[in-house]
């Protein structure tokens, strides 16, 4: 398979890596230190077309392919693995909602996730456990035309961040499994919606939190696809953000190679540089065959 790119894509990739190099590198500590990403900067991403640039045109995307997006995110991670985060959810929300909100309320909130006017979590975890999805216990209840949402989901990235969660709670009965999990879209200012920071030991930037929901109603029109549905949703988004996350991160391990390679042939020991040792640069040249062929498998 070739992953030739085309001039469309290597010119994504330049915008990123300029945006990334320009805009970004210099003050990924700061934002570790303040726990927040500008909001200026995520509109900045918008404006140059770096966030969910897959989702179609009629829903504010620009029609991509989805390598696009994994494009970005390499090249974001490499200056602010946090940062590169703001698209991973964009294509990973935006793909949620695209594919499953009634039009009018994909209308409402795709144009801004695009333009980084919105920040869209999401909202799966609850505090008994992550990896068993299907088990998930806050409940959100039918009355009349609205749902009510009772529970607490746990490590949330961006939660008070955001201005929305995609959030996948039980309409059926405890006992029903993946077949009761919908999904549903909450403004994240929705009345009885509040928020708990974790004090993590990295990605300040992002912070994760718990998401209190006390009796939050919310319009049976904010539901995603049917009921039932929510389950399967997530696990498709999955599959396509796993690869995202693996570029993220490996743009961030590929910047520290870059600087490690620099460093061991710049500084001297003994009369020579450190590249001179064998035993310095096999585990670099290791790491970059490990680092070439995660990108391939990612890009795949
Ligand atoms: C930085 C960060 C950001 C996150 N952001 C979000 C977010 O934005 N939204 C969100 O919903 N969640 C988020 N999460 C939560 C994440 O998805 C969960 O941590 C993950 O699903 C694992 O769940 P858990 O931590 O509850 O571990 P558990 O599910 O309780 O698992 C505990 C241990 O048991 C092992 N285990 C579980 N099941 C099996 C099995 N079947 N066989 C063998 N071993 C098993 C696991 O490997 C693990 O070691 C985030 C987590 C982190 C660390």
């Amino acid at each position: 398979m070739s992953f030739d790119l085309n001039d469309d894509q290597l010119a994504f990739q330049e915008t990123a890596r300029r945006f990334a190099r320009e805009k970004l590198a210099s003050g990924y500590q700061r934002r570790e230190v303040e726990g927040r990403i500008d909001r200026a900067l995520v509109r900045e991403m918008g404006v140059l077309g770096l966030i969910a640039p897959e989702l179609p045109e009629e829903l504010g995307g620009l029609g991509t392919p989805s390598l696009t997006s994994g494009l970005i995110a390499e090249a974001i991670g490499y200056a602010d693995v946090n940062v590169a985060y703001i698209q991973i959810l964009g294509s990973l929300n935006g793909k949620i909602i695209a594919g499953h909100a009634r039009p009018e309320l994909a209308r409402q909130w795709l144009p801004r996730l695009v333009s980084g006017e919105a920040i869209v979590a999401i909202g799966l975890t609850e505090p008994r456990g992550g990896s068993d999805a299907a088990n998930l216990a806050l409940s959100a209840r039918r009355k009349g035309d609205s749902y009510i949402l009772k529970g607490e989901k746990s490590s949330i990235s961006m939660a008070d961040q955001a201005d929305a969660v995609v959030l996948f709670a039980r309409t059926g009965t405890p006992e029903s499994g993946a077949r009761g999990v919908s999904a549903f879209l909450v403004p994240m200012d929705t009345p009885g919606v509040t928020t708990l920071r974790y004090n993590d030991l990295g990605s300040k930037a992002i912070g994760r939190s718990s998401i209190f929901f006390d009796d939050v109603v919310i319009p049976a029109e904010n539901r995603l696809a049917d009921e039932g549905a929510g389950f399967v949703q997530v696990m498709q988004g999955f599959d396509f953000s796993r690869a995202l996350i693996g570029l993220q991160v490996l743009g961030s391990a590929q910047a520290s190679l870059d600087e490690s390679w620099a460093y061991v042939q710049e500084r001297k020991a003994f009369g020579a540089p450190l590249s001179k040792n064998q035993g310095v640069i096999f585990p670099l040249a290791e790491a970059e065959t490990l680092v070439s062929a995660t990108r391939q498998l990612c890009y795949h």
